[in-house]
């Protein structure tokens, strides 16, 4: 075997814009997208195609391709690799819990975190005016303790969909006039799913109609047992209004905080996440960061998701300028390319190029990613997750219209569980398909099961550009029948119709053996005898047929590339009229 002469190699990235391809392999864009039509994939010049699809073309222009492993990707995952390296345990010192506020609407999360504030204000803490720039900081008894101040779960979960765990201790607001409410629950199963640990406060015990016991029973039914009924579970009766009991909720947050022994390694490269950023027109864009290891200092060069920039300046919770903030600090920054998304991460390296290679390489991940399919488990895909060892626990949300087909449906699911695949139902509950579901889902890598239940607008379009599957049903054996064929494998098959290309019908002939012939030009793509096919006239169907006789002069042929004419003859169908185009296309299995 003789070597190839090393004139047609040719290294190409593992993902690239057609812009690129069409650099290296020194031909315009335009060709390239012509080529790729050529071949079945459409794109256009930005898009991002990955290093198989690059290499046919190569292939095509007599180029030896090689998958190049290029140097700055390699230092860029380097950076990466850096934060998953464990901190030697004696660089670890003491940080501050992080805590969030969740509970149902009204029961006094805005009020409760409020209270907390002034606590440090009346303590004579200097600035004086307060500014909410979504989490601050108070100290008690030396120690500081830190709060997320955008109260709720869906910002929680929201965080923790995209991978951050911000919060050590979720504080439970239950109002002890109104009792466990729906949200009530959602929140102790969005904490439970995060598993944080929890702590009760039992507020509004200013109002006669107080009553904390009843509060503490009713958690019971929910997996919440408290200390006077034999768990573990710390409840302080508390009351925003009156300031009763704050005191013994943050020695409780720090006897929580204690326990859980919460270390940060200081002298790091940063490593925080964004708990809320926005727009401001004077000074760019701006996000408040929550520092979770190292420190953040002025001048870092820094990557939050898909955007990149140089700390201009700092700001804690007071307004006031600081040059550095450390493990558990929130703070505003200044300095960044664009709006990062509430929880990114947001991480420092060595350099602003580095930095902007980071942000490059990770949006074409994203779009190669994008291009073949999403990663989220579906109960189509489910068995082949399991086959493969990813996945040990399937992970169900499950809506129903009414308690008891809920609680019908929890229980006979739950038995479907097998030594493969644990079935865990994290959230159940009645009502719509909701944004915190999906987020929930989105969170918990879980499948979302609709039982005669809608799904808001909002939700459905959430579910849709993260991949979290809703699946809708009106018949319990339904339910049941098809997550067990996902666990077993035996869910039926799904077909998609794939386009291969289209032919535009130019002459209709008549031959007396044939019948019509149509005589086409193929506009793109590659047509193949034997498709199936969908003639179209004005864009709408107006018939189908197989493709029997594919014709390039009078020879018989397999296929025609676009650019090329060609004679057609279709089963089933022979009414075309000059034209009308023919769409060849095959079908694909996509579970
Ligand atoms: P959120 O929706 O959970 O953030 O609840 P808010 O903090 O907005 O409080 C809802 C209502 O309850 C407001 O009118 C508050 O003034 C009131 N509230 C909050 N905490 C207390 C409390 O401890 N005692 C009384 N009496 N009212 C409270």
């Amino acid at each position: 075997m003789t070597a190839k002469p090393t004139s047609t190699a040719v290294r190409i990235p593992a993902a690239l814009t057609v812009k690129e391809l069409g650099d290296i392999l020194n031909i315009s864009a335009i060709e390239v997208i012509k080529r790729l039509m050529t071949n079945g994939v459409m794109a256009n010049v930005n898009q991002t195609i990955d290093y198989d699809t690059a290499a046919i073309i190569a292939v095509e222009l007599g180029l030896d391709p090689e998958e190049a492993v290029a140097e700055e990707p390699a230092v860029a995952a380097l950076a990466l690799e850096e934060e998953e390296i464990a901190d030697d345990p004696a660089s670890l010192k003491p940080r501050p819990p992080v805590v969030t506020i969740l509970g149902h609407v009204d029961h006094g999360k805005t009020s409760l975190l409020d209270a907390i504030r002034k606590t440090k204000v009346a303590a004579g803490e200097a600035g004086g005016i307060t500014q909410h720039i979504g989490a601050y900081q108070i100290e008690r008894d030396g120690k500081l303790v830190t709060f997320i101040d955008t109260p709720g779960h869906a910002a929680f979960t929201a965080m923790r969909a995209r991978g951050a765990q911000v919060t050590d201790i979720a504080i439970l607001v239950v109002a002890a006039n109104d009792g466990v409410m729906p949200q009530t629950i959602e929140a102790i199963n969005h904490a439970l799913a995060a598993e944080v640990p929890i702590i009760v406060a039992i507020n509004k015990i200013d109002l006669p109609t107080a009553n904390p016991d009843r509060v503490k029973q009713q958690l019971t039914e929910h997996n919440i047992v408290v200390e006077e009924y034999g768990g573990d579970v710390v409840a302080v009766p508390v009351s925003a209004t009156t300031g009763e009991g704050l005191a013994d909720l943050l020695e409780a947050i720090n006897l929580v905080a204690e326990i859980g022994e919460l270390k940060a390694n200081p002298d790091r490269p940063a490593s925080a996440v964004v708990v809320e950023a926005e727009m401001d027109a004077g000074r760019g864009p701006i996000a408040t960061v929550l520092v979770q290891a190292g420190t953040l200092r002025q001048g870092d060069a820094v990557v939050a998701g898909e955007t990149s920039g140089k700390i201009k300046a700092m700001f804690d919770d007071q307004g006031k300028r600081v040059r550095e903030a450390g493990p558990a600090t929130p703070v505003v920054i200044m300095g960044l390319e664009a709006v990062p998304e509430a929880g990114e991460r947001i991480r420092a390296v060595a350099d602003e190029r580095l930095a902007r290679t980071i942000v490059d390489e990770r949006r074409r991940g994203r779009e190669a990613a994008e291009q073949t399919d999403h990663a989220h488990v579906n109960l189509d895909t489910l068995f082949n997750e399991i086959s493969a060892g990813k996945l040990k626990e399937l992970i169900i949300i499950l809506k129903a219209d009414v308690r008891g087909s809920a609680e019908a449906l929890k229980g006979a699911l739950e038995r479907l569980s097998n030594p493969e695949v644990k079935l865990k139902i994290i959230h159940s509950a009645t009502g719509p398909v909701s944004d915190s579901d999906v987020m929930l889902a989105e969170a918990s890598n879980g499948i979302i099961i609709a039982f005669n239940s809608r799904t808001d607008p909002s939700a459905k379009k959430r579910a849709e550009a993260t991949g979290v599957e809703i699946r809708s049903y009106s018949i319990i054996y339904q339910v049941l029948e098809d997550v067990e064929k996902a666990l077993t494998g035996m869910l039926e098959p799904k077909y998609e119709m794939v386009t291969d290309g289209h032919a535009e019908v130019r002459q209709v002939f008549k031959s007396s053996r044939l019948g019509q012939i149509a005589g086409c030009y193929v506009l793109d793509g590659t047509i193949k005898r034997g498709s199936p096919t969908r003639v179209l006239r004005n864009n709408e169907e107006i018939g189908k047929g197989r493709c029997e006789g594919l014709k390039r002069f009078q020879e018989d042929v397999r296929e025609v590339q676009a650019g090329y004419e060609c004679g057609v003859v279709l089963s089933g169908f022979d009414k075309y009229a000059e034209g009308d185009v023919i769409e060849f296309y095959h079908e694909a299995r996509v579970n």
